[in-house]
């Protein structure tokens, strides 16, 4: 089946772009696999140009990420350094020069641990038509829509309080087993955690009752328990090669519980 590939100079143009049958075009790391591979589901690649794509800016309190950008961008920036630890774990290096923000927010599990990452850090997608969506709405509707993201803004957490732990069976570059983002303000009392799971359902998805259950808790054995009785409920996730879903719901509380208490094993 033939492709073809449409580079437009502003987004407005390649939104107007988009239509059925079409995919637009980030790093290409699923995109072109896709395609290597005899995709079928679509045969038109739109892609831009627009600077707009490109870039990572400080906004006051706030730090505006561009779609465009890739993983080895994010962990060669100061400003995002506090999530160079997590574009680290995306793929191998040929990867992550390809792999960008926005196309991470729409992989499938195992894939979508940068997407992971921005959820528990409250972020905001911002859509090329000028929307602004909370990124858990943006991924609750993720699969009907097909805008294209501008760019992603997200509040500077203080330093410390946020944290990754991505689970693979094989190392350095595994995908994931299931990876747990969390912001844990607040001190030696938790106030108003987020917790984020990947590869634990469809999207990456919150930990809702185990947020509730860290509020005002102390990180000690005794003031997690709660949380860790109730990290899976509304969680979903589905057998693949590398774990069955019934696996993953019996580690992911060991994992949130060495995250939380800041353990490696
Ligand atoms: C060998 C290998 C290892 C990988 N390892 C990991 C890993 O460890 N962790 C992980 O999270 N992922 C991993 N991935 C998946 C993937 O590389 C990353 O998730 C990457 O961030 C996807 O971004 P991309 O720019 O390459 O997406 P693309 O391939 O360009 O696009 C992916 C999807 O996102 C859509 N899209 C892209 N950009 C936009 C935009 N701005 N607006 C709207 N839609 C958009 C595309 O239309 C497409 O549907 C791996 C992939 C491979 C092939």
């Amino acid at each position: 089946m033939s492709i073809t590939v449409e580079t437009y100079a502003t987004l407005a143009e390649a939104t107007s772009a988009m239509r059925d049958k079409t995919q637009f075009l980030g790093g290409g790391t699923m995109v072109v696999r896709g395609i290597n591979y005899g995709a079928q589901d679509y045969n038109r690649v739109v892609r831009s140009t627009d600077a707009a794509l490109r870039g990572i800016r400080n906004e006051g309190n706030q730090i505006s990420i561009g779609a465009g950008v890739t993983m080895s961008q994010i962990m060669a920036s100061s400003s995002t350094d506090f999530l160079a630890p997590v574009a680290r774990l995306v793929g191998g290096p040929a990867i992550r020069n390809m792999a960008t923000a926005g196309g991470n927010l729409f992989v499938r599990p195992p894939y979508g641990d940068f997407g992971t990452a921005l959820l528990a850090l409250d972020a905001n997608v911002q859509m090329s038509d000028g929307q602004s969506l909370p990124i858990e709405r943006f991924y609750a509707q993720r699969d009907s829509q097909r805008g294209i993201v501008a760019a992603i803004l997200l509040p500077r957490p203080a330093h410390g309080v946020f944290r990754f732990r991505k689970v693979t069976r094989t190392k350095p570059k595994g995908a994931s087993v299931l990876s747990i983002a969390a912001t844990l303000p607040g001190g030696s009392r938790i106030t108003e955690a987020r917790i984020a799971f990947g590869a634990m359902g469809p999207t990456p998805l919150r930990a809702k009752e185990a947020e509730q259950a860290l509020e005002g808790a102390s990180l000690d054995a005794t003031g997690i328990q709660r949380a860790l009785d109730t990290c899976l409920n509304g969680l979903d996730p589905s057998d693949d090669s590398l774990a069955s879903g019934w696996y993953r719901r019996a580690v992911a509380p060991v994992h949130l519980r060495r995250l939380l208490l800041g353990k490696e094993s």
